[in-house]
């Protein structure tokens, strides 16, 4: 059922915005739009919002220099709203306010969501958590500001409106939007394409070393810690690395694993038209989307990439299964 933003506020005087670990476009668009909206309709309330580090290219987005890095434990605020955040340990240092909050909510369009929040919007077939934000928003009292945070948003989470999660609906929303007079060109320019050199130096390095596997249906590259040192290079110059793979002729899947610490692997999963990865990265823990998800995994790089592999052959032999009886 639809969210009522006029509803959740009422009696509140203290509200939190926090999105999930390593926020990406989608995560910083939407808390950005909403946060900014807050603050200029609802000026009594005291609104905070809560993200990891905003990577450099997002700093184009207003209000991103007063996002905080750091949540006081003690602190209680009278609404929580968890944005773009499947479960509540993906928020990360800011969980312990969800938790301390004298209510909660949540809107998100991760299809692996467990509607774990007070009051729930979760639409799984919406293309991203800013296309959500918008649709609970009076249109004629969006700022530019707040669109530019969510037309950035819905351009991300689309693969700038690419992605088979891109709908009419979609369109017509990032149409409202640029109405406000966003600078829309600029926006994906600065935040989806431009790379930094070390950024491009390490997609080169993941290319390289990538394998195809699986009778080629499969792509698989590793970076490594030493790789990231070498490049002096941070886990946030990882992005858009696995679309870049993903992207190969004739691959189904793109597997990219960055080594957090040895032994361990932040796996990222995206999938062309069958395979549903958001299945595979739930079994292993992890979650998200049909076509894009994501998981950690602990053992070898050998080790993941084998029980990986093992849940995609299972698809694979699904497919074959139901082609020939069709
Ligand atoms: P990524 O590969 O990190 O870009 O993530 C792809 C999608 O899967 C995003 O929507 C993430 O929010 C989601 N995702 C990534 N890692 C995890 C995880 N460990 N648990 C749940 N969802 C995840
Ligand atoms: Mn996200
Ligand atoms: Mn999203």
């Amino acid at each position: 059922m639809k969210m009522i933003l006029e509803d959740l506020l009422r009696g509140k005087h203290r509200v939190a915005l926090g999105g999930h670990v390593r926020p990406d476009g989608d995560c910083i668009g939407s808390c950005m739009g909403l946060y900014l909206y807050l603050k200029d309709q609802y000026p009594a309330v005291e609104t905070d919002v809560y993200l990891e580090t905003v990577p450099e290219a997002y700093r184009m987005i207003r209000g991103t220099d007063e996002v905080r890095n750091e949540a006081d434990q003690d602190d209680a605020y009278d609404l929580f709203i968890c944005l773009d955040c499947g479960d509540a340990e993906r928020l990360g240092f800011s969980k312990v306010l969800f938790e301390q909050a004298e209510e909660t909510a949540c809107i998100d369009h991760h299809i692996s969501n467990g509607a774990f929040a007070d009051h729930n919007y979760i639409v799984p077939d919406a293309s991203s958590t800013s296309e959500l934000i918008f649709t609970l928003l009076d249109e004629e009292k969006i700022s530019r500001s707040a669109a530019e945070a969510l037309y950035m948003g819905i351009a991300h989470d689309t693969g700038v409106f690419q992605y088979s999660c891109t709908s009419p609906e979609t369109m017509e929303i990032a149409a409202k939007l640029m109405r406000k007079g966003i600078d829309h060109s600029r926006i994906i320019d600065k935040t989806y394409y431009e790379k930094t050199y070390i950024q491009n130096q390490i997609l080169g390095r993941a290319l390289l070393e990538s394998m195809m596997i699986m009778d080629k249906r499969c792509i698989v590259s590793v970076i490594r810690q030493r790789s990231l040192e070498f490049f002096q290079a941070k886990p946030a110059d990882l992005e858009g690395i696995v679309s870049q793979l993903r992207q190969t002729k004739g691959v189904e899947v793109a597997i990219f694993l960055h080594e957090v610490s040895p032994q361990k692997f932040k796996v990222s999963l995206r999938s062309r038209d069958r395979v549903d990865v958001s299945e595979i990265a739930r079994y292993f823990g992890g979650g998200g989307h049909v076509r894009a998800a994501g998981v950690t995994m602990e053992g070898t790089s050998y080790d993941v990439i084998n029980n990986i592999t093992a849940r995609i052959a299972l698809q694979f032999k699904k497919f074959e299964e139901q082609d020939e009886e069709e």
